[in-house]
């Protein structure tokens, strides 16, 4: 593990975003699906932002997607992330319909583009954390 992971800056718990990075600590992407008028949602919320619903439970993803947008870091705008450039900055458009920022990794930047199918791996960690990002989908994995 990279000895600078740790002093990455991590996401700030909240009331509303507590369980989403508890099932992550899990390797469970999850979200937000809503009972009343069934929109999957993220970021968490108490209420449903189409219908205002609080009535939601929360569905595991496939965490199937594809590349809807992203970026290449040449520059470290964070001292622990100097080490790692160049690096993917990326939304990832889930099947279930949330779109992620993530990072994609297991490939050279310059593979990445847009609409690229992608699939989830973790980063873990200090297990304190578990970070979901992307990874391409190989057609010639075996
Ligand atoms: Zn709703």
């Amino acid at each position: 593990m990279n000895p600078l992971a740790a002093s990455k800056p991590l996401p700030r718990i909240n009331p509303d975003n507590q369980p989403f990075w508890d099932y992550c600590r899990r390797h469970e992407l999850r979200f937000q699906k809503c009972l009343a008028c069934g929109h999957t949602r993220f970021p968490a919320s108490i209420l449903c932002p189409r219908c205002y619903s609080r009535e939601a439970r929360w569905i595991l993803s496939e965490g199937q997607g594809t590349v809807y947008t992203y970026a290449v870091y040449h520059k470290a705008f964070h001292p622990a992330y100097a080490d790692e450039l160049p690096y993917v900055t990326a939304v990832v458009a889930l099947s279930e319909g949330p779109h992620l920022l993530t990072n994609i990794v297991g490939c050279l930047p310059k593979e990445v583009y847009c609409d690229m199918p992608v699939t989830l791996v973790w980063e873990d960690i200090d297990g304190s954390f578990s970070l979901p990002k992307f990874k391409p989908v190989r057609q010639d994995a075996r």
